[in-house]
């Protein structure tokens, strides 16, 4: 069984053969007259793209499969089931006219729309046909804005920057701040969620797990989010669905003729559904595609709900060894912690456990700062040592509780912190 599902992803993730008619179908893609009006998702074009650069890459993503098959057979995944995992976001901003650097709201209502699909506390969860109301999950997993950055300072969780380039591609320029982007943060800490104009009517575009570091994460069209004016792809499903392929979802038809997604509780259907089709739309000899699945193509309005087997095919990357564990215990979505007594003074990250990074005002005598470690009882800690510039090395230091006292001959500041 086990062997089973490994071989059909090893087939799905393209180490068998393309067939001649995928083929066509890629290359009329790349026509803009020939162009099927609805949603656009670049998501499997780049992973083709990708998978033609590096060859290791399919491997990789094997391995997940296996891992992800290995979890989903295990009576101990059941643990996992009920403990939200709360994912720290850093939405990159690169805008090259001002509709594009989009508004603090409205990047507060797209996090929000991700945590209510995410949650089936989606106002349309109603909507669901009978036949799935059972299926219909809360995946657990949730989304703040970062607060800290991977160095450990205070963020916001965006980061805007003005560019010249006036239409991205699929060609992950943007991830990279050398090609008028911007680069990705950690990617085993962070989301990644890169919001700019998409060029070629594409909404947005993922990567999925196993993939390169720097260019995981998330595009999206930056009118998009929601109350942006891509109608109707304006309520901010498009970072729901694309969120979903960076969580290891596959289309909903299996991108191929009644094909597989790979969960098992999805009806296979024959194709991908646009705009906002009746139900039942019945292909493939299943009792009605489910196009309200956000892994469809269906118009925003018309797509409320993730099936449980998509939500255990995500939570089983969470899980010890899994592509995304990182996530779980990530510090990101944690505010730095400011210091009570000297609100000038900012210590980061407490407890340290190598370097704990100071931010200092300047000096009021003009001349430097000095830092002395002592332990609770007042002793000197010779194993901290200042390097002048804002970082205190306490690697050496035993764990536990020490005093620092940050004075420039006039001032004396002090502050306790935790050796972790
Ligand atoms: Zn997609």
């Amino acid at each position: 069984m086990k062997k089973n599902v490994y071989a059909i992803a090893l087939a799905f993730l393209g180490l068998g053969s393309f067939s001649a008619q995928a083929q066509d179908q890629r290359m009329a893609k790349t026509d803009p007259a020939l162009i099927t009006p609805g949603r656009t998702c670049a998501t499997m074009e780049v992973l083709e793209a990708q998978m033609a650069a590096d060859p290791s890459l399919a491997q990789r993503m094997a391995k997940v499969e296996q891992q992800t098959a290995e979890v989903l057979s295990s009576p101990a995944t059941a643990n996992r089931i009920g403990a939200v995992v709360t994912i720290p976001v850093v939405v990159h901003v690169l805008y090259n006219t001002t509709a594009q650097n989009v508004s603090d709201a409205m990047i507060t209502a797209q996090l929000d729309v991700l945590n209510k699909d995410f949650s089936k506390t989606n106002t349309d969860a109603g909507l669901v046909p009978t036949m799935f109301a059972g299926l219909a999950a809360n995946t657990n997993v949730q989304f703040v804005l970062a607060k800290r950055t991977p160095t450990g300072a205070a963020t916001t969780g965006i980061v805007r920057k003005q560019t010249k380039v006036s239409s991205w591609s699929t060609n992950d320029a943007v991830k990279s701040s050398k090609r008028g982007g911007d680069d990705a943060w950690d990617a085993t800490k962070y989301l990644n969620l890169w919001v700019c104009n998409l060029g070629q009517g594409l909404l947005g575009y993922a990567q999925f797990p196993g993939g390169s570091p720097a260019t995981d994460g998330v595009v999206v069209l930056y009118s998009s989010l929601p109350g942006g004016t891509a109608k109707p792809y304006d309520k901010g499903r498009t970072a729901t669905h694309e969120v979903g392929h960076w969580l290891n979802l596959r289309h909903i038809w299996g991108d191929a003729s009644c094909g597989n997604d790979l969960v098992s509780d999805t009806p296979t259907q024959q194709t991908a559904n646009y705009g906002c089709p009746a139900f039942p739309h019945v292909t493939c000899n299943n009792q009605g595609d489910m196009s309200m699945n956000y892994m469809d193509y269906t118009d925003d309005a018309c797509m409320y709900m993730f099936s449980t087997g998509q939500a255990s095919r995500m939570n089983a990357l969470f899980a010890s060894g899994g592509a995304r564990a990182g996530l779980v215990t990530s510090q990101g979505g944690v505010a730095p912690r400011m210091t009570a007594t000297a609100a000038e003074v900012a210590m980061y990250p407490n407890p340290a456990s190598n370097v704990l990074n100071l931010s200092l005002p300047a000096t009021k005598a003009g001349k430097g700062w000095t830092v002395t470690v002592y332990d609770l009882r007042g002793h000197e800690m010779k194993q901290a040592t200042y390097n002048g510039q804002g970082q205190v090395q306490v690697a050496q230091l035993p764990k536990g509780l020490y005093q620092m006292t940050v004075s420039d001959g006039q001032q004396t500041l002090r502050q306790r912190f935790e050796k972790q």
